[in-house]
């Protein structure tokens, strides 16, 4: 029986140099081409420019009548229908106007026209009673989208707006960021799955899953690699299997100081171990190691560290590997509804419920912050920055807070 050591062995780094160690190594891993119109949720590799002016030719805005501002006021001869996807090919002379439907070209000679509900039409005889400006309800050439200008920039995000600007362009092709490959890791003798039987003190694996569902909503695919047992050539070939398949490994549990926490050891011996122990709350095991070009994250057994270290120090660095610019969680000011005790010795990220009200942003604790109650995320739309101290902070005191997920109604 080996002896529990009582000194770590890893320095405690600060959150910043955590961070800027992940982040070094976490470089877009590559592009690829895919069906620009259903792009939705990629981040995109290339610069979209604009080809063409949208609209092409001056449009009518509304449904109403094509005409010649310069006519002024009083009575119009209708001469024609205008509608659109029709090529007009007509002009319009002084005195004339044509009936025309939203988005239909303007016919030569008309330069600006007037919504139906401004006018009088009687026996092909049209009465205007207000005076127009030449341009007055014309869509005008490039006013959506001008030639040559840059619509989409590298980099960002693309949601629906952007999938219908590219619909817009005529792109049916477009280069986005590949997704990185996570495969994830459950460590512990007392670790079953959700569905097996469990014995009296098992523990139904709920990181693994948690894990994985958090690396897709981070726009990753994900692989599972099961539950390895506390036994070091278990773990390490289950790590090298996953090393064989993904860019990014992460395991759950093993990494605090018990005699059966052999993770740091096994990518010590496989890779580099960049740092072993954060001053940081909940998760101060948490360790990150690359392996050749791979990233290894591993996060503690207790299920809110672990999606707490997943959110804080994982997830940017799964975000800058698609190529995402901005791979970090909104940052906001936010009060305290009730106080709340910091921890004495380290920066604490406490789950929250963030809420418009009453002109800013009010910040209630998720109950209970203890290390395995997994309801604290529940609910939780922000993780609170604390910073350590002795005295409580009180209700009404300011804080900053990262926005996880959409405001509460
Ligand atoms: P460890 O970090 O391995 O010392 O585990 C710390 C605590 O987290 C123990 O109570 C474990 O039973 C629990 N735990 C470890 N792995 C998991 C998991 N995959 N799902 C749920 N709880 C876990
Ligand atoms: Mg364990």
């Amino acid at each position: 029986m080996s002896e529990l050591r009582r000194e770590s062995p890893y320095p405690m780094v600060p959150i910043e140099e955590a961070h800027r160690l992940i982040m070094a190594r976490a470089v877009p891993l590559g592009v690829e081409e895919i069906d620009a119109l259903a792009s939705e949720g990629r981040v995109l590799a290339e610069t979209v420019v604009s080809p063409d002016d949208i609209p092409d030719v001056p449009k009518a805005a509304m449904d109403g009548y094509a005409l010649r501002a310069a006519d002024g006021v009083g009575q119009r001869r209708v001469v024609a229908e205008v509608t659109a996807g029709v090529e007009p090919g007509l002009v319009i002379g002084p005195g004339e106007a044509a009936r025309i439907m939203t988005g239909a070209p303007m016919p030569a000679g008309a330069d600006a026209m007037i919504p139906v509900e401004l006018t009088r039409e009687h026996a092909g005889v049209l009465t205007v009673e207000r005076a127009l400006r030449s341009g007055d309800y014309v869509h005008t050439v490039g006013q959506d989208v001008a030639r040559g200008a840059i619509v989409l920039q590298a980099g960002s995000m693309l949601g629906a707006a952007d999938v219908g600007l590219l619909a817009t362009l005529g792109r049916t092709r477009v280069r986005v960021y590949r997704r990185p490959v996570v495969a994830v890791l459950a460590t512990g003798d007392e670790i079953v799955e959700p569905g097996a039987s469990r014995a009296p003190g098992a523990v139904r694996d709920s990181n693994r899953y948690a894990l994985m569902a958090a690396a897709r909503e981070a726009g990753c695919t994900t692989i599972s690699l099961g539950i390895a047992r506390d036994d070091y050539n278990a773990q390490r070939d289950a790590i090298l299997a996953g090393l064989a398949r993904a860019d990014v490994l992460i395991t759950s549990g093993g990494v605090s100081m018990g005699t059966r926490d052999l993770i740091k050891p096994i990518l010590a011996e496989l890779g580099t171990v960049h740092f072993g122990r954060i001053a940081f709350k909940p998760g101060k095991p948490t360790t990150f190691a690359t392996v050749g070009d791979k990233l290894v994250f591993g996060v503690p057994g207790y299920p809110v560290s672990s999606l707490v270290s997943f959110e804080v120090f994982v997830r940017p660095a799964l975000r800058a590997l698609q190529g995402d610019e901005r791979p970090h969680r909104p940052r906001v000011q936010v009060t305290l509804a009730g106080a709340l005790r910091p921890s004495p010795d380290r920066p604490e990220y406490q789950r929250a419920e963030v809420r418009w009200e009453d002109g800013r942003l009010m910040a209630r604790v998720t109950g209970g912050q203890g290390s395995s109650r997994l309801l604290s995320m529940r609910g939780a739309n922000a993780l609170l920055l604390v910073p350590p101290g002795e005295e409580p902070y009180p209700a009404g005191a300011e804080l900053d807070a990262l926005l996880t997920g959409p405001l509460a109604a």
